[in-house]
């Protein structure tokens, strides 16, 4: 809630003409009080997710061989994918609710503010490349921890039920590895602290980050091809593929943490073993090409 009753007394505080952000978020916020604006974050959650995840399952369903899949001989039915959609939309409803509901507190404790003056672009831009990067590291040490004998039977098994995951099945977890992705998810404005918008925004390029990594698609036009480092669908798709005894690919987002600690083995060996595969056939197929023609020609003369 803004200490302004009217926007001229919100212009004579910042000393000056507010931008047309500015305006649009005072007439949103001025009498909604700071924790409920808070609790938006859930809402663009489930609402990300849904209109992120919602296309690429229709893709999964309208095209009978769909281009592109990572693994296109394990396909979810519909009735797998409906389940999946109420399974991770009433987990992300209870964790994240339950969690936005009693953290604001924190959340104040952490200096996040509503008010004016909102941030420039470049401080929103940088802010939210910190927040990537810090929740990259957490997430990767999180998700090794989830993968140790007893967090993996009783936690993180739930993530790994699919092993060629899509997009609807991107927060399909239990409630505890929610938590932590949660807390990863955090880290970074914990650590430098922002604006509720910079927050909305952080959120929604989180989640649409996890649908992309589980979509089970390697589209070769994917914007996210041209950020350095960034492992996708490819990358996460693999740790999905091997699951429970994954020792590869733990990383969220980007690849750096897997290659610095040695946990991409697993995933260069697979690499360079489909490399080699492919590399087989295309020669066989010269060969048979050859021959072929060879036995053409015998023929003809
Ligand atoms: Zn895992
Ligand atoms: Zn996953």
């Amino acid at each position: 809630m803004l200490p302004y009753a009217t926007a001229a007394e919100a212009e004579a505080a910042l000393g000056r003409v507010m931008t047309r952000a500015e305006s649009a978020w005072f007439r949103y916020s001025a009498a909604v009080p700071d924790h409920l604006l808070f609790c938006h974050t859930v809402a663009i959650l489930l609402l990300v997710y849904t209109l992120a995840a919602l296309p690429l399952s229709l893709l999964e369903l309208t095209t009978s061989t769909p281009t592109y899949k990572l693994q296109p001989r394990t396909r979810p039915t519909p009735s797998i994918l409906i389940r999946s959609y109420l399974h991770s939309a009433r987990a992300l409803l209870l964790s994240g609710g339950v969690l936005s509901l009693f953290s604001y507190p924190t959340v104040k404790l952490l200096r996040i503010r509503a008010g004016l003056p909102l941030p420039s672009a470049g401080e929103l831009a940088a802010q939210l490349a910190v927040y990537q990067l810090v929740n990259d590291y957490a997430g990767y040490w999180f998700h090794r921890l989830l993968h140790t004998p007893w967090a993996y039977q009783h936690v993180h098994r739930v993530h790994h039920r699919f092993n060629a995951p899509f997009a609807l099945a991107a927060p399909y977890a239990h409630w505890t590895d929610v938590l932590f992705l949660g807390v990863a998810a955090m880290a970074g404005p914990a650590l430098v602290p922002c604006h509720m918008i910079t927050l909305w925004l952080w959120f929604l390029v989180f989640q649409l980050v996890l649908v992309e990594t589980h979509c089970g698609f390697d589209f070769p036009f994917n914007p996210t091809k041209l950020i350095p480092f960034y492992g996708g669908a490819e990358h996460h798709d693999y740790h999905h593929l091997v699951g429970e005894k994954s020792r590869s690919n733990f990383a969220p987002v980007f690849t750096y943490c897997d290659y610095l600690y040695g946990t991409d083995k697993g995933y260069k060996y697979h690499k360079a073993s489909q490399a080699k595969l492919t590399k087989e056939k295309s020669e066989n197929n010269v060969e048979k090409g050859r021959s072929s023609s060879k036995i053409n020609s015998g023929k003809q003369k």
